[in-house]
């Protein structure tokens, strides 16, 4: 099944400063990796103007902590701090309109039956917590996401997939006391953001809970993928979920600027194909990080063209 990518070009206005890892250019090099895979015809594209409302975000955050997001004013050039590694202008109100614009839009074919999603979007979402902004991340798209799927479909079964080189602490926080849904996090540890370590590790009686599995640093593309295939893919199978959402971090890439992983891009197309192969009939995946920007295309079109050819 050909993947649909849902581009969200209002992106690019948020900035969290000069010299940024998290910068504009991420996104910017993808649209070219999209334009040409689409002209292959290897994709379906669309482009998400930001007509969405950023009271979509309210469950999962505060609404108080949203009218603060909502009434900030400061110029891109000059972009307020939320967190010591977090900007916000007023540029980045459309880029988190156009998010929810895309999520929406999921929460729909979700409700259709069946599809593989890729949203390509920034600020990235999973430190994010319910009060306030984490580690280049102002809102939580897949902790909103399983909200909103839960909210319209009691009985959904949502598993989500977190392989960015970071723990996803933001969403296991949001996301632990929704029913019905599995939290799986592989991750770099001890490491930004310190948590994952397995402690907070719990399975209910269908496979439902919380999956954090640390590695060490330089795991490599042959340990990480074992580690894939005999316990993550095992646990989304025997939960068997209705909806598979992934939060795609790229940052443990070998050549990233932030990660230690020493993965390469062989590591995102085997992710892409198995889930794709195994998963559920709808299944979305969400940008996170990934700093190297050649990493960031290659492993992109990887983990896309794993999908496609499942
Ligand atoms: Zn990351």
């Amino acid at each position: 099944m050909k993947p649909v990518v849902l581009d969200c070009p209002a992106g690019t206005g948020h900035t969290n400063g000069p010299g940024h890892p998290e910068s504009p250019d991420r996104q910017k090099v993808l649209e070219t990796l999209f334009g040409d895979m689409a002209q292959q015809d290897e994709i379906a594209f669309q482009s998400i103007a930001p007509s969405g409302t950023i009271d979509f975000y309210e469950g999962p955050h505060t609404p108080s902590y949203l009218r603060l997001l909502s009434e900030n004013t400061s110029d891109p050039d000059c972009p307020s701090r939320l967190d010591p590694d977090t900007g916000m202008s007023r540029a980045s109100l459309p880029a988190l309109r156009a998010t929810a614009a895309a999520l929406s839009k999921l929460v729909s074919a979700y409700r259709n039956g069946e599809g593989r999603f890729f949203v390509s979007e920034r600020p990235p979402g999973h430190h994010a917590l319910p009060d306030r902004a984490m580690g280049f991340c102002l809102v939580n798209h897949i902790a909103t996401l399983a909200w909103r799927i839960r909210s319209t479909d009691p009985d959904a079964r949502i598993a989500i997939f977190d392989f960015d080189v970071h723990h996803g602490n933001g969403t296991e926080a949001m996301v632990r006391d929704i029913p019905g849904t599995l939290f799986i996090s592989t991750h770099q540890y001890p490491f930004y953001p310190g948590s994952g370590s397995g402690r907070e590790n719990r399975s209910g009686p269908s496979g439902e809970g919380i999956l954090d599995i640390p590695l060490p640093e330089a795991t490599g593309d042959k340990k990480y993928l074992e580690i894939f295939y005999q316990t993550v893919v095992p646990r989304i199978e025997r939960f068997k979920p209705t909806a598979l959402l992934v939060s795609a971090g790229f940052d443990a890439h070998k050549d990233d600027l932030l990660g230690g992983l020493a993965l390469t891009e062989e590591t995102y197309s085997a992710i892409g194909q198995t889930l794709a192969r195994m998963g559920p009939a709808f299944i979305a995946s969400v940008l996170e990080g990934g700093y190297n920007l050649t990493a960031l295309v290659r492993s992109v079109e990887a983990y896309l063209r794993g999908q496609a050819t499942a």
